[in-house]
């Protein structure tokens, strides 16, 4: 049973009114069971505490890396009870910030399906349709303890945590799901990777399908996720911190299929672009 703690917000849309820079520092806030929001107002990044230690989702951009231990400690959490690190994908708003948590923590990262590789070299995957603009956002090299295969879990303090390998946004993009009970009520959360469609200047997606059938099918493993909670690497994406101040319904286990929706008819709407585009 988790025990929300006082030092965690409980107006999240208001402690972040106004701002929503990915270094923008947030406070820590409970969302549900042992889970909580230490990222800033821009970026997400979790702590779920377990029987044998703690597990960070996400670090955030380079500099984010003190504002998330900050929170931790804020919490009443020593930074050395973070244990693993699990990562949403290989960009540097969302990784950048995971080798200084690795190197201040010693937690151990356990990448996602497609991950591994950029995680250890820090740079973008080749197919990545952002990869010109991410090669000027290099990120120090992780170490990769291991690679979560999809659709099988880290166990961690008996919690499982199961890794889909979703390629919509970024080749190594990856959802997590877990279990959380809080008194009698258990819920599935999902941590469910960015959908968006975007990419460097003149990339076409029309002319990449290999790219594109990846966005299909990791759209489509979205959509299916099991997801009571859902919860995005942008918070905004998911509404997040209305929800966690109470002005929407925090749990709703249609959310995973219309975010993909949602994606997968913006993705839609820019082929036709693409198509109409002058070559
Ligand atoms: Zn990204």
């Amino acid at each position: 049973m988790s025990i929300p703690r006082p030092q965690a917000e409980r107006d999240m849309a208001s402690a972040c009114a106004g701002r929503d820079g990915w270094g923008d520092p947030a406070p820590p806030a409970h969302i549900f069971g042992n889970t909580w929001y230490v990222g800033t107002c821009g970026i997400t990044t979790l702590l779920v505490q377990t029987p044998d230690g703690l597990v960070l989702l996400d670090g955030g951009i380079p500099q984010a890396a003190s504002l998330v231990l900050d929170n931790v400690r804020k919490l009443g959490f020593p930074v050395k009870a973070i244990r693993w690190i699990l990562v949403s994908h290989e960009h540097f708003d969302h990784a950048g910030a995971v080798a200084d948590l690795q190197r201040l923590t010693g937690a151990k990262v356990i990448a996602g399906p497609n991950q591994a590789a950029m995680l250890r070299s820090g740079k973008p995957h080749p197919a990545d349709p952002q990869a010109p603009l991410l090669l000027k956002e290099p990120m120090k090299p992780i170490k990769v303890a291991k690679t979560q295969a999809h659709g099988t879990a880290l166990v961690a303090g008996g919690v499982s945590f199961t890794a889909w390998a979703n390629p919509a946004h970024a080749p190594g993009s990856t959802s997590w799901t877990w279990r959380q009970c809080q008194g009698t009520e258990c819920r599935t959360i999902a941590y469910a990777d960015s959908t968006s469609t975007i990419s460097a200047d003149g990339y076409r997606f029309v002319n990449n399908p290999e790219r594109s059938s990846a966005v299909r099918k990791g759209l489509a493993i979205i959509a299916a996720l099991p997801c009571d909670i859902i919860i995005t690497p942008h918070p905004s994406a998911s509404n997040l911190f209305p929800r966690l101040s109470g002005s929407a319904p925090l749990v709703n286990p249609d959310a995973c299929a219309t975010y993909a929706a949602t994606a997968s008819q913006r993705f839609s709407e820019r082929l036709v672009r693409e198509t109409d585009m002058p070559r």
